[in-house]
């Protein structure tokens, strides 16, 4: 028998390794104070309009009486508007291989966005596989795909979470009311509730500094005040790439396995890595188009 490679590890193996993982959509809409079947059937309802199989039209006409029923005056009908494609599009790419499995992107992850306990933008799912003595150790980081079509947008019934034309989906923490509805809408276990819970007992100091979240200084941390109470996820580190820094993630990998750049640019070496024959995405059947790519 052969020496076990990483690379025998199929796509459907890291599919399956993502859904292990997945928190449970019931018990996160169990905390939602607003209507939960809504939430899951237009979690539904919004992958058949990025596969096709609904037509956007008909989506707002199912939705819009619950909608206006369920949220009142928080419910904002239109849809944002579509990308333009000019400028960058922002995308990262990570070798399977390379990834030793140190967490340090997830540590610098949390440092960087000042994340609270139990919530991680960039989490590093493992396994092991192979046989005694041919086995490896399997690791998938998992940041936020920054989806070209992302279902956690189409559900959002105040439009605070949208893409920006960069390619990089955030969040307006003003206008999130904490309904969860992208929470379940998400194939990809991105989002996280902040529940307010903070690490001023381990650290002191920890609510002094302000978390950056989509490039708005929040300012300390305080109960009650933004951006508690709201969902939150990764955005590539937007406020650094506003200052021209790579996200956190990025420059503190010990593998040197994540690359991030301009996939509009054909001579970025993003743009050469994703043409690679091990190049794939998460889910690829879903139709999302995670800007986050992977070699295996
Ligand atoms: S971003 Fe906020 S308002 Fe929009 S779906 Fe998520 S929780 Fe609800
Ligand atoms: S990975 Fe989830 S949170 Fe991120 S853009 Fe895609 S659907 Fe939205």
């Amino acid at each position: 028998m052969g020496i076990f490679s990483k690379g025998e590890f199929t796509e459907k193996d890291w599919n399956h390794l993502l859904d292990r993982a997945l928190p449970d959509a019931k018990q996160e809409m169990a905390k939602s104070p607003y209507d939960s079947e809504l939430g899951f059937n237009m979690a539904k309802d919004a992958r058949r309009v990025i596969n096709g199989s609904l037509s956007l039209e008909d989506f707002h006409k199912k939705y819009s009486s619950s909608l206006v029923k369920e949220f009142g005056k928080e419910y904002v009908s239109e849809t944002p508007p579509r990308r333009t494609g000019k400028g960058p599009q922002w995308a990262m790419v990570i070798d399977l291989r390379k990834c030793v499995g140190c967490d340090t992107c997830t540590v610098s992850c949390k440092a960087e966005n000042r994340t609270p306990p139990g919530m991680s933008y960039n989490i590093v799912l493992e396994t092991e596989v192979g046989q005694y003595p041919n086995v490896a150790r399997i690791n998938l980081p998992r940041p936020c795909m920054q989806c070209e079509k992302p279902p956690c947008a189409q559900v959002c019934p105040t439009r605070a979470t949208y893409k920006l034309d960069n390619g990089i989906v955030v969040i307006d923490n003003d206008r999130c009311i904490g309904c969860r509805y992208c929470m379940v809408a998400c194939p990809y276990g991105a989002r996280s509730f902040d529940f307010g819970k903070s690490y001023e007992d381990e650290m002191i100091g920890f609510n002094d500094v302000t978390s950056p979240e989509y490039g708005v200084d929040r300012g300390e941390r305080k109960k009650g005040k933004l951006p508690e109470g709201t969902v939150r996820k990764c955005s590539f580190c937007y406020h650094r790439l506003q200052r021209g820094e790579e996200p956190a993630c990025v420059e503190t990998c010990i593998g040197d396995a994540r690359y991030f750049g301009d996939l509009n640019d054909p001579n970025s070496k993003v743009s050469k890595l994703a043409a690679s024959p091990r190049a794939f995405r998460l889910k690829e059947d879903l139709g999302t188009g995670p800007s986050v790519i992977y070699l295996k």
